[in-house]
């Protein structure tokens, strides 16, 4: 598989290239020359594969050439340890993506990164330095799957003060490899730094530096499994019980479901998956997938405030803004990186057809984390409900034919200093206890390219 810049169709570089340059040269995001269907075999049977065989099988066609079938599983298996299961939550199917080391549907993207880099970079003697802005979650995430890993050296960007506490100690609590940079800034001054960075030839020269946000298209494709997964249990109509994986007491969830089997699905039916959003990453690899051919049937994209791709998606007009402070802090996001990829990729009518957009304000994400709390005895973080409620208000006016799936994308208990006041005491999964007895330390840096270059001489 070849990789073209999405700013020209000049080149093409191999996957290899594409993951460790991270940006092309040009400045804009590597993405693949096609987007390979599955076998028909393949898609006929999402539904009912092991998740490890859908990765492979959907990751396969994108590295083919560079990375050998057996290293590939093995990625696989090492790197989703936890599932991602479909639970109907009332009269929809929540898909829980935050059953990974850091509680957050980023484990998915970073810990197949890391695993790949690893397997590039193998027997190389000169470090690779990893550069990474974060508005909370990728940060983590990004450290977690790259801690420890020999050759490869981490320096996270997040805006001071603008992360959880929490966030705070999965970044900077970590040491060893990990260097935490608190930026005195927004996210957008530490995605501008990172960029900078990266154009500039004399430090290119001096490290070999890679990046590690969702612009990174090794991140991306991973993210198309659990779309293909889910899409295929809801087709078949057979969404994963509670319990088992599930964080809290499955008995105080007060379930309705449709028949024994079938829950909320709709046999047959396409989905729809409403997808909280703040880099348009995830809503990105949810089109991959529909475009593979997992049976999805279009998209919801809520954000919070920061609205600039639903207002696109209204008026055809692509804005950028400053990113303006939410309590669902990783999608305050006024300058989406991925929206390169996808108008690069889709025609505006095209996106038009695939994608709903809708933003929800702080208010009315607060009011619907108590609400289905009270109603279905489920807790939601911010993000997630920011889905919730964006799906309610889609649904007001447009009917959805199939099944509708929420993307839950962080644990409750990672936001639980919101979540708390709101829906009562939410239990905390082990993981995120020991990150809580870390001790975060950050070098506090000015929103400047001279301070970042300082830190990388
Ligand atoms: C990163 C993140 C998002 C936004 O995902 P994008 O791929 O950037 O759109 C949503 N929710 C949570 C919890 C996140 O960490």
């Amino acid at each position: 598989m070849r990789y073209y810049s999405t700013k020209g169709k000049a080149g093409g570089v191999s996957f290899a290239a594409a993951a460790l340059t991270g940006l092309a040269p040009d400045g804009g995001l590597f993405v693949p020359e096609t987007i390979p269907p599955y076998p028909p075999a393949v898609a006929a049977s999402l539904g009912t594969m092991d998740f490890h065989d859908i990765a492979v099988e959907t990751i396969k066609p994108y590295v083919q050439g560079e990375i050998p079938d057996p290293v590939l599983e093995d990625m696989v298996q090492e790197a989703y340890p936890f599932a991602a299961p479909l639970i109907p939550v009332g009269d929809r199917l929540v898909l829980e993506l935050f059953h990974g080391p850091t509680a957050a549907f980023k484990d998915f993207g970073a810990r197949f990164m890391a695993r790949v880099f690893g397997y590039l970079r193998r027997g190389e003697d000169r470090s690779l330095h990893i550069l990474v802005a974060t508005s909370g979650d990728t940060g983590g995430a990004v450290a977690d799957g790259f801690y420890g890993i020999e050759g490869i050296s981490v320096i996270v960007l997040y805006p001071k003060g603008r992360v959880s506490p929490l966030q705070e100690r999965q970044i900077a609590g970590l040491g060893g490899n990990i260097t935490a940079l608190a930026v005195e800034g927004s996210f957008d001054d530490c995605q501008r730094m990172v960029k900078t960075a990266f154009q500039d030839q004399g430090l290119q020269q001096r490290r070999t530096l890679a990046s590690a946000n969702s612009i990174n298209i090794t991140r991306l494709i991973p993210q198309a499994v659990y779309y293909a997964a889910a899409a295929g249990k809801a087709f078949t109509g057979k969404p994963d019980l509670p319990g088992g994986c599930s964080p809290w007491d499955p008995a105080g969830r007060p379930l309705a479901l449709d028949s024994p089997h079938g829950g909320r699905c709709k046999p047959g039916q396409p989905i729809t998956f409403c997808v909280p959003s703040g880099n348009f990453g995830n809503l990105t690899a949810g089109l991959y997938a529909m475009k593979m051919g997992a049976p999805i049937g279009g998209f919801i994209a809520a954000t919070n405030v920061n609205k600039t791709v639903p207002e696109y998606l209204a008026q055809g007009l692509y804005t950028p803004q400053p990113s303006q402070a939410t309590i669902s802090s990783a999608m305050d996001v006024g300058a989406p990186s991925n929206f390169e990829r996808m108008s690069g990729q889709w025609t505006l009518e095209e996106l038009r057809r695939l994608i709903q957009g809708v933003w929800v304000t702080d208010e009315d994400t607060r009011t619907t984390i108590r609400e289905v709390h009270d109603t279905q005895g489920y807790f939601l973080d911010p993000h997630t409900a920011v889905a919730w409620q964006g799906a309610d208000r889609i649904r007001a006016s447009t009917p959805i034919p199939g099944s509708l799936g929420i993307l839950s994308t962080a644990h409750p208990a990672k936001f639980a200093e919101i979540v708390e006041p709101l829906a009562g005491p939410v239990p905390t999964p082990a993981s995120l206890k020991q990150v809580m007895e870390r001790k975060p330390v950050a070098r506090i840096i000015p929103a400047e390219r001279a301070a970042l270059l300082e830190v990388l001489s």
